[in-house]
């Protein structure tokens, strides 16, 4: 008999979302210009609490058209952290700018923070700050940090909407923010991204940059050049329909987490994510967990046993300071240690915690977990 499969993340989508989407189709706005896609940019820029938002294509469109607007140059340094997906460093490396690695925290995953300052030099020109997994990143210091040296914080909150850092949306916090709506993340439009900030010339470029550098004034001169990274009016309304219940949203996953913790309290070869800090509560974007060195298995081959066992699984971001493309931008990814990214890298996975998990399907990843780690 085939078992059947629990994938990892199987999205939501509500007879409001399609209803939204199907009006977008009857009323013949399909592009990326339209008032479907205007709506979409400020009901985002009302969540978090910003004035200008520029949807683009994806989240790592909107990162690389963040860092392209920042006009670095080669040479520049930026300070990110391991931990996190490729898109974080993409453009870095194309602009020629040097990546400064920072580790992660051991208990939140999130990027250390008070290493960071000894890490600035002369040639800093921006710190990326990335939210992990549904739990915030310390803001306070890194924006402190910033400010007293003069640089741009850029905030990668695409794991991160509708989370609350100290009471206040995450986004809101950097020079500017980018985010992903790709279908796992919180708010989904299949693919699709924004950039949101305060910053009126930033904006402005972002825009253009999106647009293929078209001019406002004659539409096919051109002074610059861009990209097409704009999203579809499709997409922005099912964007517009999901934004509407994001509270609801992250309190499923909080309950779907909130089971997974009290069936697994006996497992004690796993470390699980911190529920709350000073600063914030999970939102468990992902429910993630990290075996222990000592279990002496890797997160490898227990997700292939529980593949097999028809249990989708992810693992965790493979550490960018070892990322084999750095050679090819002529840094050397065996220089720096950061055996905390590098641990998260081997040991860590996370197991199905989609909007759309019946309890019966968590009851079926419950008991094949608990097999295969107790
Ligand atoms: C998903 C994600 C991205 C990239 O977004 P895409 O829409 O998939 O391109 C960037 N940063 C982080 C932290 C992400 O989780």
């Amino acid at each position: 008999m085939k078992v059947p499969f629990i994938p990892v993340s199987e999205p939501q989508i509500t007879p409001e979302d399609i209803a939204s989407v199907t009006s977008a189709l009857s009323d013949g706005w399909i592009s990326g210009e339209s008032h479907y896609v205007t709506q979409f940019e400020n009901d985002m820029c009302l969540k978090v609490g910003r004035k200008y938002g520029i949807a683009v294509s994806n989240g790592s469109v909107a990162l690389d058209l963040t860092i392209e607007a920042l006009n670095l140059q080669p040479g520049d340094e930026v300070i990110l952290p391991s931990f996190t997906i490729i898109s974080c460093l993409s453009q870095l490396l194309r602009k020629g700018v040097k990546p400064i690695f920072v580790d992660a925290d051991s208990a939140t995953w999130n990027m250390q923070t008070n290493t960071v300052e000894s890490l600035v030099t002369s040639r800093t020109k921006a710190i990326l700050a990335v939210h992990i997994y549904g739990l915030p990143c310390d803001m306070n210091p890194l924006a402190d940090i910033a400010i007293r040296h003069g640089i741009p914080l850029i905030e990668d909150a695409a794991e991160a909407h509708g989370l609350l850092y100290y009471g206040k949306q995450c986004g809101s916090f950097g020079f500017a923010s980018t985010f992903s709506f790709y279908a796992n993340k919180n708010v989904t439009t299949g693919e699709g991204g924004m950039i949101l900030t305060d910053n009126l010339d930033f904006a402005q470029k972002i825009r253009s940059l999106r647009n293929l550098g078209f001019s406002p004034e004659e539409r096919f001169v051109h002074k610059e050049l861009g990209w097409n990274s704009r999203l579809s009016s499709i997409q922005c309304a099912l964007g517009i329909s999901q934004l509407k219940r994001l509270d609801k949203i992250i309190l499923r996953r909080q309950e779907i987490a909130a089971r997974y913790l009290e069936a697994f309290s006996n497992l004690d070869i796993v470390q699980f994510p911190v529920h709350k800090t000073a600063y914030a509560t999970n939102n468990y974007w992902v429910f993630g967990m990290v075996l222990n060195e000592d279990a002496g298995r890797t997160s490898k081959e227990i997700r292939s046993i529980l593949e097999a066992n028809g249990i989708g699984t992810r693992p965790f971001f493979f550490p960018l300071h070892r990322q084999p493309v750095l050679k090819q931008y002529g840094l050397d990814s065996s220089v720096d240690e950061l055996p905390i990214a590098t641990k998260l890298g081997k040991y860590g996975f996370y197991i199905p915690n989609g909007l759309a998990i019946t309890e019966q399907q968590q009851d079926c990843v419950i008991e094949k977990v608990s097999e295969c780690l107790k």
